[in-house]
Parts: structure tokens; C-alpha cells; sequence
């Protein structure tokens, strides 16, 4: 008989977390983060020069993999050296600041898969975090975007791909729901690109010999979706080996396209092939595959099986680990953020957010840079709904996560232009034709949703065209320069040029904003402690420092400047009353000054109207007195008490704290509070006149309760209170109270 839990675990069960999977380990399934009981025991035996034994198999007992990593993925001349070291001996010099980088990777390109997965697995969580800090290849962090939609919109492509390079992204990556849509959503891409930065990469991801063509075509300028695994069956269902990968690696490279491969933890178990090794160990082998068959790089940490790896106990340690492992190997590292693999902020973040203090070449291997239904790769790990929280994390804690704060006017110029770039190109190729009405809607929208106007069937008759008639890179660039984009033309040349020059397919190689080469070369990452490796530049972090979001004090004041109303007077010097009826609400001194609404929305008139009211209808009858010199709520109204006839006063800060006071107690006690200002509305206000009419009437009030609430109330209005009493304090002086009156 099944029971229905009890409320706690009905309640628990409700939160989002619970939407995840978590599987119980299983060796035999591959369902296991690190060391499962199959894995090899690292070994070597060199003989002549050759690889005799590796791993605990022998030559005869080689997998394609292992003979393809014996052959090429080992420098052999170190390698029993390296397989000597002690593998705690070897993570401990891996995070200790006085070890050279370049010793690691040295020693490092002597060990084995397993060897290296032992070593890597004896990395703690925050030690992870400080080898990647040291280890990775490029000095200067950066991010990749998704730019992607639904329709394969090219204004869209283009509006979006500008907005994601005003937001410093350098690499974008785009695919298609619509397989035959590929090269106008490669060229629309590149556009919008180009419309907003020199140097942009740009991916698109589709069936390997499509994207091997765009590339040679120029319509592309990297690669990174030659996928690897980590058991020969896997390799051999796709209909490939790793000789088939080094070709097509190769292809790439020899026609000066930058390249990395894709691999992640738990792919062979989720294909049902992991043959009961551990994710990590066999993406060890993935890596030494990565090295072995020439990539610069390696997208891997999950990928597509980030939920796979999320599902045992100690995956996210281990995706975080294999991305350490492509640092260690001296590749670049594109760090798998990109697959959602969590129904959980709280889960998501955490995945991340080691990787973002430690720094990686690309802290996200496929930021959704568009909304999430938006995203052709599925959701990422993050997306444009999280482009705001993540600069603030950047602001946080000071770290470089790739991105900036973009200007609204900015994005809005940089999309109109790219649309019209991508319509005169489209026009001037006989591409297609795009109606205004759909340029408007692209350059306003959030996502494919906002665009109604799009055509369909436009990106798929555009793409046969630029089959059709070999439309390449070169004709765009003319077609741009034809149409007066000259500056987009440039850009997009360039990056043809820098293909022939072929600086950028050295490691972990980038352009920054003036087409200079960040690499492992022009760049290199140089950690040995605090003090050392990479530090924004002072304009970076002013980059990193400032958001759309924050407010000065002056800004605060320029807020109160448009709700000032005339309808708050003062009248003149206050002075003490003998009327028993008689409650002094004593104000604040940017009342009627420089303070005009209270933090819950409603004016400082109107709350006062509101306490007049309920004085009088306990028969009272109510005095305003501006205290001027203390900006002290208990002060204010322990001075208003004093010149109360009644003894009972009411003390309003302007920003809208209230309280009941009595003359005869300490400045800090009070009668009655209301200490949470954003939530008081004008009945509440109203309550505490009557009741602070009760008191001076001597009868006991019923007390007032602040109203409960579960927002983020300090978040919200912390640093505007800050503002306010500093414009408070600007206001005070040694001048005596004054009696003021207010219209009703
Ligand atoms: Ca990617």
C-alpha cells in the first residue's frame, strides 16, 4: 500500500531539483564518475621507441584507440619518466604555484589515459578550480555564444549575432532546425558578426562534410563538432575511426580553419557503450584522441551527456575535471557549459560557477545567447535569460567571464545595421528579399516569437542558391562592399586573410576587438600564485564593474526630482502643545525637500494624509513637524513626543519607516514599527493614525504587524535606502522644527 508522504516531503518534492534524474551507480552500465572497478591500472612498456604495452593490454590486445594513442597521442621520450612520478606526487605539483605550467604539460604528454585519469582524479573540487586558474592555455579568458532560432530567421541571425558580440562574446556557434537552411544561416551569422566586431569566429554546426564545405567555401571560420569517444564500438556504429577523425581534422586545418574536437563524460554510457569503464577515464581517452589526431582544442566537460555526468555522485567534479585534463594535455579548452543539465538554478549554477572563478578559454562551450526556445541545440547551461545574472556574477566577484554590459541604443543601432547588411547582401546575390515589416520586428525582438512577418521557405531558397552557384565568403564581402558596407566588407576579408597568415589555428587562438591573436603563443597563461596570471586591464574591469542596473545617489535624486508636488507646505517655526489631543507626526528632513515617494510606491503626501485620517478618527488631531536635525527615525520621533501635547507622537521617514513613540521613553524604544518601508500601503498607514490615537487616549491599541512577505525585500531596496538616507543626511541641519501642512 502506498502512502501519500507527509506535507515536508510533498513540499520538497515540488521543487525543481526533483524534475532531475539521479541515477544509483553502476559500473557495469558506465554509471560512475570516477575509478570504477574496470578501469585499467596505468601502465607502460616502451621497447626501441614503440609502445609495447599500455594500460594493462598489449599490442596484440589494442583497440583502434590505443593503437592510435600509442602511435601519436605519447611523447614517447618522457614518457616512462612521467608514468614513474607518483600519481599524488603529480596532483599535488599540478596546484602547487612554484611548478611551472610548462612542466606539467611536459611531463603530462608522457602519461597514459588511465595514468592521467588517476592523476586527475585525486583533485579536490577547490583544487580543480586553482589548476584551471594555472593551466589553461590562453591567458585571457572568453566565452562562445549560440546564436540560433527557430525559423533560421537571417535578420534575426544576424540582428542577434551583433547583439552577442556587443556583449563580448568572440566566438559564435550556430546550427539549423532545418538541415538544408546551413549556409544562409552560416553568411547571416557572419554578417551580424562582423557588423559589431573585427574578428569574430563564427561556427555552424551541421553534418561534417556540410561544414567542412562552408568552411572551405570561407562562410565559416572555425570548427568544433568532430566528435570523439571513448570506446571503439561507439566509433565504428558512427561509421568512423580515429583515422577517419585526424582526416577530417586535417582538412580543416590545411585550409586555415581553427578547429577543436567535441567529447564529454557519458556519452558511451548514455550510447549504451561505456564497456564498464568510468566517464572519466574513458574521456581520458578521448582527450589523448584529441592530442593524438592534431586538434588545437577540445569542447568537452558533459556536452550533450552533462546530465549523464550530473547524475552520480561526484559527475560535476568530474565534467569540471576533464575540462582540467584538455588544459593539462596543452589544448585549448572549451568548457561544457552548454547543455541545460539541471531543471535547478540552484544546480546549474553550482556546475558552473567553478569554472568561472578558475577561468577557461571559452568559460561556456555554447552560451545560449538567445532565449531558450530559441536555442537549436536545446537549451544551454545558460541563456539570454540569465545574460543580466551573469554579469552580475561577473560584477560579484570581479572575474572575467568573457561578457560586458551591452547599451541599449547601441544594440538597437548594431541590429538595425546588421538587418540591413544581410538585406542588401541577400538582394544584391538574389539571396531573397526581405519586406520592412519583418526588418522592424527582427531589430525589436527577444526571440523568433516577436518576428511573424518571417518567410519560412527564404533561408531554405537562399541556401540552394549559394549552392547552386558557388557563392562564396569572397562574394559576400563584394556583394558588402557593393552596398555600401565597406567596414563589414573589411572585417569579413580579414578574416579570410588570417587564414592564409594561420595564426589562429595555433592553440587556443582568438582575435580581440583590434585582430590582434590571443593564444597559447601571443598569450600564454603564466599562474605562479597570488599576484601572477591574468588581471583584467583597468578598462576590462570597468567593463566587468559597471551594469546597466546600478544607481548613484545622484541618480536616486534625479528619481525624486519627478514626483515633486506642491501640495506639501511648510508654515513656520514648530512649537510644544498643551492640547491632551494634540500627536506631532514628526517628519524627516528631505521631507517636502528632496523626497517625494516612499520605497512602497505611495507619496509621502499621501502617507501623511493617511495618519491625519486615522488621528482623526480617534479624535485627534494630527501636527506635522519637520525634525531637521537628525536623520534618526527614534530621534525624529522621540522629538516629535516632546512637543506633542498628548505625549504620543508619530515619527515618518520619508522613505516610509514609521513608528509610534512617547516622550518619555529611550530614542531607541518605541511603542510600535514599521520597519519594512516597500511593503506598507495606505491602509496600514492609516492604522497606525488610529492607533497612535488609542495611545494618546490612553487605551490599548491592537498592535500593528509588519506584513509578511517572501521577497528578496533587502535585495531590492537596500542600496536605494542607502541613497535616501544620504540624501536624508544632506538635508539636516541645526535648524529648529517646522510646522508643515499638507493638502487633503
Ligand atoms: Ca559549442
Amino acid at each position: 500500500m502506498t502512502q501519500t508522504p507527509i506535507g515536508r516531503f510533498r513540499f520538497m518534492d515540488q521543487q525543481n531539483v526533483n524534475l532531475d534524474g539521479f541515477a544509483t551507480p553502476d559500473a557495469e552500465l558506465g554509471l560512475i564518475a570516477f575509478d570504477s572497478p574496470h578501469d585499467p591500472t596505468p601502465s607502460i612498456s616502451i621497447h626501441n621507441g614503440e609502445v609495447i604495452e599500455m594500460d594493462g593490454k598489449t599490442v596484440d590486445q589494442f583497440d583502434t584507440i590505443d593503437e592510435f594513442i600509442a602511435l601519436h597521442g605519447l611523447n614517447i621520450p618522457v614518457a616512462e619518466e612521467a608514468m614513474a612520478i607518483d600519481s599524488l606526487q603529480f596532483a599535488r605539483e599540478i596546484v602547487d604555484p612554484n611548478i611551472p605550467r610548462a612542466h606539467i604539460v611536459h611531463m603530462a604528454s608522457g602519461m597514459t589515459p588511465a595514468k592521467l585519469a588517476e592523476v586527475l582524479a585525486k583533485l579536490s573540487a577547490a583544487e580543480l578550480v586553482i589548476a584551471m586558474t594555472k593551466l589553461r592555455s590562453r591567458r585571457t579568458p572568453s566565452n562562445q555564444a549560440h546564436v540560433t532560432n527557430r525559423s533560421d530567421d537571417p535578420l534575426l541571425l544576424a540582428a542577434d549575432a551583433a547583439t552577442a558580440a556587443a556583449f563580448g562574446f568572440r566566438e559564435i556557434e550556430t546550427t539549423v532546425p532545418v538541415a538544408g537552411d546551413a549556409p544562409s544561416n552560416a553568411i547571416a551569422v557572419s554578417i551580424g558578426a562582423a557588423v559589431a566586431s573585427p574578428g569574430m569566429l563564427v561556427q555552424c554546426s551541421v553534418e561534417e562534410a556540410a561544414e567542412l564545405e562552408m568552411g572551405m567555401r570561407g562562410l565559416v571560420s572555425y570548427a568544433e563538432t568532430v566528435s570523439l569517444y571513448g570506446t571503439e564500438q561507439i566509433f565504428v556504429d558512427g561509421d568512423d575511426t580515429p583515422w577517419s577523425k585526424a582526416f577530417l581534422t586535417s582538412a580543416y586545418a590545411s585550409r586555415g580553419i581553427k578547429m577543436r574536437v567535441t567529447s564529454g563524460g557519458g556519452a558511451e554510457a548514455l550510447m549504451g557503450g561505456a564497456e564498464n569503464c568510468s566517464m572519466f577515464y574513458l574521456e581520458a581517452r578521448c582527450v589523448s584522441l584529441a592530442r593524438a589526431i592534431g586538434s588545437q582544442g577540445v569542447q568537452n566537460g558533459g556536452i550533450d551527456s552533462a546530465a549523464v555526468a550530473g547524475s552520480v555522485p561526484g559527475g560535476v567534479r568530474s565534467l569540471m575535471a576533464e575540462n582540467l585534463m584538455v588544459m593539462v594535455r596543452n589544448l585549448e579548452a572549451c568548457t561544457g557549459n552548454d547543455a541545460l543539465m539541471s531543471e535547478s538554478d540552484v544546480r546549474r549554477t553550482s556546475r558552473t560557477h567553478p569554472i568561472f572563478i578558475g577561468g577557461s578559454d571559452f568559460i561556456c562551450s555554447g552560451f545560449g545567447s538567445i532565449q531558450r526556445y530559441d536555442n537549436m541545440f536545446g537549451p544551454s547551461q545558460w541563456n539570454s535569460e540569465d545574460i543580466d545574472d551573469f554579469l552580475a556574477m561577473q560584477r560579484d566577484w570581479g572575474v572575467d567571464g568573457g561578457l560586458r554590459t551591452a547599451q541599449e541604443p547601441e544594440v538597437v543601432r548594431l541590429r538595425r545595421r546588421a538587418t540591413e547588411a544581410v538585406t542588401a547582401v541577400y538582394s544584391w546575390l538574389g539571396l531573397g528579399d526581405f519586406t520592412s515589416a519583418w526588418a522592424e520586428q527582427a531589430i525589436d525582438a527577444a526571440g523568433s516569437k516577436d518576428v511573424p512577418d518571417s518567410d519560412l521557405m527564404l533561408p531554405l531558397s537562399a541556401s540552394r542558391t549559394i549552392l547552386d552557384t558557388n557563392v562564396t565568403m569572397l562574394d559576400v564581402i563584394t556583394a558588402l562592399a557593393e552596398t555600401g558596407f565597406d567596414v563589414e566588407a573589411e572585417r569579413c576579408l580579414d578574416m579570410l586573410k588570417a587564414r592564409v597568415a594561420g595564426d589562429y589555428l595555433q592553440t587556443a587562438a582568438i582575435f580581440d576587438e583590434d585582430m590582434n591573436v590571443l593564444s597559447l603563443v601571443t598569450d600564454p597563461n603564466v599562474y605562479s600564485g597570488p599576484g601572477t596570471g591574468y588581471r583584467p586591464s583597468e578598462k576590462r574591469q570597468q567593463e566587468i564593474d559597471t551594469i546597466r542596473q546600478q544607481k548613484s545617489v545622484s541618480d536616486i535624486r534625479n528619481e525624486q526630482a519627478t514626483f515633486v508636488t506642491d501640495d506639501l507646505r511648510v508654515l513656520g517655526e514648530a512649537e510644544v502643545s498643551h492640547d491632551p489631543r494634540d500627536v506631532v507626526i514628526g517628519v524627516s528632513p528631505a521631507t517636502g525637500r528632496e523626497i517625494w515617494q516612499t520605497l512602497s510606491g505611495i507619496s509621502v503626501s499621501d502617507a501623511l494624509r493617511e495618519l491625519l485620517a486615522g488621528l482623526e478618527e480617534e479624535g485627534c488631531v494630527g501636527r506635522i513637524v519637520r525634525i531637521n536635525d537628525t536623520v534618526d527615525l527614534g530621534m525624529v520621533g522621540l522629538q516629535a513626543a516632546r512637543m506633542s501635547g498628548s505625549g504620543i507622537s508619530i515619527g515618518l521617514q520619508a522613505k516610509g519607516t514609521a513608528l509610534i513613540h512617547r516622550r518619555d521613553l529611550a530614542p531607541l524604544a518605541n511603542l510600535e514599527l514599521y520597519s519594512v518601508a516597500p511593503t506598507l500601503d495606505k491602509e496600514l498607514y492609516r492604522l497606525m493614525g488610529i492607533n497612535a490615537g488609542r495611545h494618546a487616549k490612553g487605551a490599548t491599541p491592537e498592535p500593528m504587524r509588519n506584513p509578511y512577505s517572501d521577497e528578496a525585500i533587502e535585495a531590492r531596496y537596500h542600496t536605494r535606502v542607502v541613497g535616501l538616507v544620504a540624501i536624508e543626511r544632506d538635508c539636516s541641519s541645526s535648524a529648529a522644527p517646522e510646522t508643515m501642512e499638507v493638502d487633503r
